[in-house]
C-alpha cells in the first residue's frame, strides 16, 4: 500500500485550513497554488489514510467554513500546535482515541491568569470557586474510571498520568495568596 499523508494547508491570508490527504503535500501545495491567489503553506502532515481525514474532518465539524477547509480557531490549532509539538507526542496519541481529551486541554490553555490565581482551584473545582472541575471530567474520560467502558489505551494508569500532567501543565501557575496555599496554611497551622 502507497504511504499517504495527512496535510494541514493554511492560507496565509484568510489563515483558514484546510484539511486533506495526499502521497505528496508539496506537490498538492503547489497544485493548490496555482488556483489560489494568496499565499498557501504547509503547517505540517501527519501518516494517515481517507479514514483518518474523514474523522478529523468530523473532529473540527464545529469549525467548518465548507469542504476541506477550516476555521483556524482552538480545536483545530491547538490540535495541530500540539501534534506537532513533540513533547506532547504521548497525549495526541490519546487524543486519537478519545477526542474530548483535546477540549480539555484547549480549556487548560484558555484560562488566563489574575492576582491571587489558583491553578488547583480550577483543576479541582472547588466548591463556590465558579469553576467546574477539570479533573474530575478528565477521570470520566481517562484511567480506571473512564465512564465509556474499558479501552486498551484510555483506561491504563499510563494513560491518566500523561493526560492528568499534560492538562494541569496547560494551567497558568499557582499566584502568591491563591485558595489552595490558603488551604494549605490551615492544614499546616501557620
Ligand atoms: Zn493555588
Amino acid at each position: 500500500m502507497e504511504g499517504k499523508l495527512i496535510y494541514f494547508i493554511q492560507n496565509e491570508v484568510s489563515l483558514a485550513i484546510k484539511i486533506g490527504v495526499a502521497t505528496d503535500p508539496e506537490k498538492r501545495l503547489s497544485m493548490l497554488q496555482i488556483g489560489s491567489v494568496d499565499r498557501l503553506k504547509i503547517l505540517g502532515t501527519m501518516p494517515g489514510l481517507q479514514e483518518k481525514e474523514a474523522e478529523l474532518h468530523r473532529q473540527f465539524a464545529g469549525i467548518r467554513i465548507r469542504g476541506e477547509w477550516f476555521r483556524p480557531e482552538p480545536p483545530l490549532m491547538t490540535f495541530i500546535q500540539s501534534y506537532f509539538d513533540g513533547k506532547m507526542a504521548p497525549f495526541m496519541k490519546l487524543v486519537e482515541h478519545e477526542p474530548e481529551l483535546l477540549k480539555l486541554l484547549e480549556e487548560a490553555r484558555s484560562i488566563t491568569s489574575r492576582p491571587k490565581f489558583c491553578a488547583n482551584e480550577v483543576w479541582y473545582g472547588y466548591p463556590g470557586s465558579g469553576f467546574q472541575g477539570i479533573k474530575t471530567r478528565l477521570t470520566r474520560l481517562v484511567g480506571f474510571y473512564r465512564e465509556s467502558g474499558r479501552h486498551p489505551v484510555l483506561s491504563t494508569s499510563q494513560a491518566y498520568d500523561v493526560a492528568y500532567e499534560t492538562i494541569y501543565e496547560a494551567l497558568p501557575d499557582c499566584k502568591e495568596g491563591c485558595a489552595c496555599q490558603c488551604v494549605m496554611a490551615v492544614l499546616m497551622g501557620y
